[in-house]
């Protein structure tokens, strides 16, 4: 059966759905060379909640636990994954998964309802699985990658937001070295090394400084918080 093959496998394994980075899978096994070698899953490094999961936790545990259990008991006449999801074209009804010979969905309601008879309409396994494989592999990947792009956009956001409150840090530390340097020169002027003239222009000049300072810090701050307002309201 098409269904159960490697592929299938390779996604009900894959934690990137239900939101973990995973990476580190494989290591080089010459130096300089393009020889990979895959790693043991153990030794794989991952990056939980790193976007939001399609999957959760409880659920892929669920299936991990059902692949592993199937592994030990084999399988028990399964039913097939597709049953009551594949409706006829031409009447709408359910179709009627049918093992024998050529796996197949067939539509059983013409034989059953004579007055809406139509056209024989069957579907062998070998053709519908490809499809609904294709669709939910393409799915999955979109809502993967979507994931990604959001989180790829939070962090550049994150970085603008670290950025500002950096520069606002800054200039709160040149208005403590403002406040100190002017304690300094008043101490100065106490103990008569400045005379009372060069103190009051020094004074000047010092208090000129502390208002510009005190007006960019609040420009800053509210840049600050506009930034760290769209970062909490980004998806
Ligand atoms: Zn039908």
């Amino acid at each position: 059966m098409i269904w159960d093959n490697a592929t299938v496998m390779r996604m009900l394994r894959n934690e990137s759905y239900m939101g973990t980075y995973v990476y580190h899978k494989y290591e080089q096994t010459a130096v300089g060379g393009g020889a990979k070698k895959v790693l043991d899953p153990e030794k794989w490094k991952r990056v939980p909640n790193n976007h939001p999961a399609i999957i959760s936790d409880a659920d892929f545990e669920w299936v991990q636990n059902r692949l592993a259990q199937n592994k030990k008991h084999g399988f028990r006449k399964p039913v097939h994954p597709l049953s009551r999801k594949v409706e006829c074209g031409l009447c709408h009804h359910n179709m009627r998964h049918e093992s024998s010979g050529y796996p197949k969905f067939t539509c059983a309601h013409m034989y059953l309802d004579k007055g809406n008879w139509h056209e024989r309409n069957n579907i062998r396994d070998k053709d519908l699985e490809p499809i609904v494989l294709a669709a939910i592999q393409k799915q999955l990947d979109l809502r993967v990658s979507s994931a990604e792009i959001c989180e790829e956009r939070r962090q550049v956001q994150q970085e603008k937001v670290d950025a500002a409150e950096n520069r606002l840090r800054d200039m709160r530390l040149s208005l403590e070295r403002l406040h100190g340097d002017q304690m300094e020169e008043f101490e100065a002027y106490k103990d008569g090394t400045t005379d009372k003239e060069t103190f009051l222009q020094q004074k000047t000049l010092y208090d000129q400084l502390e208002i510009k300072l005190n007006e960019g810090i609040q420009k800053q701050t509210v840049v600050v918080k506009a930034l760290d307002k769209e970062l909490d309201a980004m998806p």
